[in-house]
């Protein structure tokens, strides 16, 4: 066998392998989804007969301590659900607060401060004539004494 049959049945037996790969994962893909509607169908039709069982219970058709166990389970579940839900319809309800920054107290909150003229003692404004020594207002112009301007 030369080289060029040997390559030829290598790339044969490739595209061989490649087909034969596509068809299995074709085949397995199809019988895993045909296996997962088939569980799928009795996981429904169990869930069916627990609810009949649940229902022929609570009508006292059924005498059975486990399907009382499950019964009870599942009546815990339903209350615990009922909570649940109302805590996200709460969830959902919650809006974004923008931080509002303190407010400047409105004019009627503020404090109103009395105001008091602070009790200064009534220091004398005086000054004294540069002649005769007199002592007068400051406000004076003239000396009332020896009349000398003292503005
Ligand atoms: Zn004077």
């Amino acid at each position: 066998m030369g080289f060029l049959d040997n390559l030829s049945k290598t790339i044969s037996q490739g595209v061989d392998r490649a087909k034969f790969e596509a068809e299995k994962f074709q085949k397995t893909t199809r019988l895993q989804g045909e296996a997962n509607e088939l569980r799928r169908q009795i996981d429904a039709r169990l869930a069916e007969l627990g609810q009949k069982a649940y229902e022929l219970y609570r009508a006292g058709q059924i005498s059975s301590a486990t399907v009382g166990e499950l019964a009870t389970a599942i009546d815990q579940l339903r209350s615990a659900l009922v909570v649940k839900e109302e805590e996200l319809k709460q969830a959902q309800a919650e809006v974004f607060v923008e931080p509002t920054p303190t407010p400047p107290p409105s004019p009627s909150q503020q404090v109103p401060i009395s105001y008091e003229a602070p009790a200064q003692p009534q220091a004398a404004a005086t000054k004294q004539c540069g002649v005769c020594g007199f002592t007068m207002p400051t406000t004076a112009m003239f000396c009332p004494n020896c009349g000398t301007r003292v503005a």
